[in-house]
């Protein structure tokens, strides 16, 4: 069920969310939160990634909209049928020394775009809904994605170390 989006203000934003605990892998309330986070990004315009404290519960979750993780376009006609992947108690496991300058927004702080120096590539590990383990190696604008995200789960907004923000009009996010 999609679910209001919390925005820059709420505290919820600034806890470390808790972890995911062994006794909530495959359980229904795991699965229906996940199916919140998906439908709540699915009508996001331009919402690519979301993390649960951005539906204001605080726990370690974020999801990436499938046509994201399979590399495609939005506007490819496929997009909307490819299934989002869910990270659960994610961590990164490994980031480059090399960073990339990426201009980054927010779905919680919105109209409010910025600079940011992030790594140029990252390998993520954290587990799916029945609790089982898995590593994504990722570059570019999906190592931004994972990064911000993970960001989320410490209580950290883009908007914390952004060189620059700007706010505009043009898009929502
Ligand atoms: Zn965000």
């Amino acid at each position: 069920m999609e679910k209001p989006i919390v925005t820059d203000g709420d505290a919820v934003l600034r806890d470390k969310a808790q972890p995911v605990s062994e006794k909530e892998f495959g359980t229904d309330e795991l699965q229906a939160l996940l199916t919140d986070l998906s439908d709540t990004l699915r009508v996001a315009p331009n919402g690519v990634a979301i993390a649960a404290p951005q539906i204001g519960v605080s726990k370690q979750i974020f999801v990436v909209r499938g046509f994201i993780m399979a590399e495609r376009m939005r506007h490819d006609p496929e997009s909307d049928s490819i299934t989002d992947v869910a990270f659960i108690n994610p961590k990164i496991v490994r980031a480059s020394r090399k960073k990339e300058r990426f201009d980054e927004g927010c779905l919680s702080v919105p109209g409010v775009y910025g600079t940011i120096v992030r790594s140029h590539q990252v390998t993520v590990q954290a587990q799916d809904v029945t609790g089982t383990s898995f590593e994504v190696n990722a570059a570019g604008l999906l190592a931004e994605i994972f990064q911000h995200e993970i960001d989320h789960l410490e209580g950290v907004l883009f908007i914390d170390n952004a060189e620059e923000a700007y706010k505009t009009e043009n898009h929502e996010t």
